[in-house]
């Protein structure tokens, strides 16, 4: 927020006092020195913060949407949810957040990426596959990712996630401790994978090592902070053999933590796991008790009729990746089959390498046009089930349901304002339909997670964003220079 130096009497009063409303809404929960929204000092029962707005979008199971509404923010988590009069009557508040022309609904839920991969955003594209990883991805890669490049990567993707609404992410990548750090200060709520995989990394010399190196981050981490949950990341069944695979689950057990994978991606996968295990991805992680225990499979473009059986017996997550799908060419995920199989499915953006961008609603617009032509039936896959897929679906897909993905007492309070004052909802029939066939991440006001706010109105409150740009563009500078030069 900026003040004009020439603001005078009683408009700089009232600006004094929009600063300080504004700063009491930011402060940790518990701080009670500020001033409240009506300008009186709080009482000790005030809470920590409302949210109010034309909508309320629970996504609960009922799917209620409350119209002038609110909802009661304290100690983290949501305590009330209803008409913006009732819990006004009911509570004083330390911060709010006024509701004209806003959607109230969960943070968005980013089920697969590679967060760090914001910094390859662009560096090559409308490649196969195979010249994309070895002349570009891998080289790029091997030359750079160190911890600082995941930590300034990370915060670049953090920026951009709160920019669009999502405030849980699937994360998969190395340096997961620089990862967990980046989270720790900007607020988000995250699943982050220590990364396995048989090969030479940035981080680790191969499976043994990186599963050793991944148990030692997953101690470091777990129960440390609400907000971040350790997890294993075994790479995919084309760079780990099956012992490796076994030996990864057998340690996720051990450490009580969940595993995320990429599964049956490609046409490149499936012929690789029939020739070299003489069945299919999801077949082979059955066959050897991979399944045995929480996995989220990210992908999942080529299951077969019994593997989507498995899928739901098992109750593996499964996170559609459209956009990256399409752009690699990896194939059209059957999305519609597996909801209907009872499978659990939520959406991922993928890496910003193969994307360019961690936006959310793009994602869900295209998850439902591509299902839509995929079947030439466009009652195949509704906007509310779409909605649902990055909320409260994709919670239950990643085993997060009991804490995030609704807006319902007792959970905690991971909550958007999207403002509808863009021409682009004008009119407003429907607000489901704008939020999955109109909404992008520009749209977003506000983000809380834990009920601490991250953004108000645009503004980052916990990224020095100046800061992130400037050394996002010097190492993409350096980047692109070797690149030249290696390709030459
Ligand atoms: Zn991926």
């Amino acid at each position: 927020m900026t003040i004009k130096k020439s603001a005078t009497g009683v408009f700089s009063l009232l600006i004094s006092l929009i600063v300080i409303m504004a700063i009491g809404a930011c402060s940790p929960a518990g701080d009670s020195s500020t001033t409240s929204s009506e300008g009186q000092v709080p009482d000790a029962d005030a809470i920590d913060l409302i949210i109010e707005g034309e909508y309320i979008v629970t996504m609960d199971e009922g799917g209620n949407v409350i119209r002038d509404g609110a909802v009661a923010v304290d100690g983290g988590l949501i305590i009330d949810i209803g008409t913006a009069s009732e819990i006004n009557s009911r509570y004083n508040a330390k911060g709010r957040l006024p509701g004209e022309n806003r959607i109230v609904m969960p943070g968005l839920i980013n089920g697969h990426s590679h967060a760090a991969m914001t910094l390859l955003r662009g560096v090559a594209d409308d490649l196969a596959l195979m010249d994309w990883l070895n002349n570009y991805i891998f080289p790029a890669e091997v030359e750079f990712v160190d911890a600082e490049f995941v930590r300034i990567g990370t915060e670049l993707a953090c920026w951009e996630m709160i920019r669009g609404g999502t405030t849980t992410f699937v994360d998969m990548y190395y340096y997961p401790d620089v990862v967990a750090q980046v989270v720790e200060s900007c607020g988000l709520r995250a699943f982050i994978s220590a990364t396995v995989i048989d090969q030479r990394s940035p981080d680790a010399e191969d499976a043994a090592d990186s599963i050793e190196k991944g148990l030692a981050f997953i101690n470091n981490w777990k129960d440390r902070n609400n907000r971040i949950t350790p997890i294993f990341g075994p790479h995919a069944n084309y760079t780990l053999n099956a012992e490796q695979l076994k030996a990864t689950r057998a340690a996720a057990n051990d450490a009580g933590v969940p595993i995320s994978i990429h599964m049956s991606e490609s046409p490149f996968e499936l012929e690789y796991s029939k020739q070299t295990f003489g069945m299919t991805s999801i077949e082979l992680f059955e066959s050897i008790g991979f399944l045995d225990g929480p996995t989220i499979g990210a992908h999942v473009v080529w299951p077969t009729e019994e593997e989507i059986k498995i899928l739901a017996d098992r109750r593996v997550g499964v996170i559609h990746n459209p956009t990256s799908n399409m752009k690699i060419a990896s194939g059209i995920s059957p999305v519609t089959d597996m909801l209907r199989a009872g499978v659990l499915v939520g959406l991922g953006t993928d890496g910003a390498a193969s994307n360019n961008d961690l936006d959310m609603w793009e994602e869900m617009r295209l998850a439902a046009l591509l299902q839509k032509v995929d079947k030439m039936d466009p009652e195949v896959m509704s906007a509310t089930t779409v909605l649902n897929m990055a909320t409260s679906g994709g919670s239950e897909a990643i085993g997060l349901r009991d804490k995030v993905g609704a807006l319902e007492i007792g959970l905690r309070a991971d909550i958007i304002q999207v403002s509808f004052d863009d021409v682009h909802f004008v009119p407003t029939y429907d607000v489901i339909s704008h939020l999955v066939y109109v909404a992008d991440e520009q749209d977003v006001a506000s983000v809380t997670v834990d009920g601490k706010l991250l953004m108000r109105e645009g503004e980052f409150l916990t990224i020095d964003t100046n800061r992130v740009r400037r050394e996002a563009t010097a190492l993409a500078g350096r980047i692109q220079a070797a690149l030249a030069e290696r390709n030459q």
